[in-house]
């Protein structure tokens, strides 16, 4: 398990990652993965010298098979409380089928995308606990901007940590060569506005559903891809 900045670490999840958080009041899951990698979880708990009802909460980025695959399993272990944004609550409390997405332009996006997404994949369903708002900033460890970012995916959220100023990017984009586009998209115009939607805001550390984290300078490179438009800059809440 390797730590991105202080308190944050990435559980690989087979071609996905999760992340755990280290707060005040246990610990905080982002996602949970394929099928099957709920052990991942376990022993990365353990290895932070922590017992498995120490998860405290498992936040959902959004709603696919390698973001909820191991969801079940590990809520049964843990009891953590359980969010995610209200249009994906819907496809975790069924185990799916999945809304169908095209795949990214390109050659790699049909490979990746017809390699990993089967829409009708079924899976152990996850009850929720809490719909997320965005504009809120969820109390936990800390605080998390919730920022909603659909186009690969409806009820797609981006996190943004506060106290390690570390943003959550999800599906929005991978880092696998570099930032680039997620296999596939429901919406390609949505998801370009939500690529530079998270290009406007300020954070210094970056992690992905797919690819390498980045531990510093990472809006940057965000801004370099992603050229933000006037008029776009999203606004968070100024903290309380
Ligand atoms: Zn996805
Ligand atoms: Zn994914």
């Amino acid at each position: 398990m390797k730590q991105v900045i202080k308190g944050v670490h990435i559980v690989p999840m087979g071609f996905a990652n999760a992340f755990l958080i280290e707060g005040d009041n246990g610990l905080t899951l982002i996602d949970a993965g394929f099928p099957g990698k709920e052990s991942a979880v376990f022993g990365a708990i353990r290895e932070l010298g922590r017992s498995a009802d120490q998860l405290k909460h498992l936040i959902f980025t959004h709603a696919h098979p390698d973001h909820i695959g191991s969801a079940a399993a590990i809520v049964r272990e843990t009891g953590a409380r359980t969010y995610m944004h209200p249009l994906d609550i819907p496809i975790a409390e069924t185990g799916g089928p999945f809304r169908p997405m095209t795949p990214a332009p390109g050659l790699l996006g049909r490979v990746l995308c017809n390699l990993f997404f089967h829409p009708e994949e079924r899976l152990d369903p996850v009850a929720i606990d809490q719909p997320l708002t965005p504009g809120e900033i969820l109390p936990i460890a800390g605080g998390f901007d919730v920022i909603h970012a659909p186009g690969h995916c409806a009820g797609q959220v981006a996190l943004l940590w506060r106290p390690g100023r570390m943003l959550f990017a999800a599906d929005v984009c991978t880092n696998i060569v570099g930032l680039g586009d997620p296999v596939g998209f429901e919406n390609l115009e949505e998801g370009r506005m939500s690529q530079r939607k998270l290009a406007s805001l300020s954070f210094d550390a970056a992690g992905f559903g797919h690819g390498k984290a980045i531990a510093r300078d990472a809006a940057m490179r965000f801004r370099n891809k992603y050229a933000t438009r006037p008029g776009e800059m999203h606004q968070l809440r100024p903290a309380a």
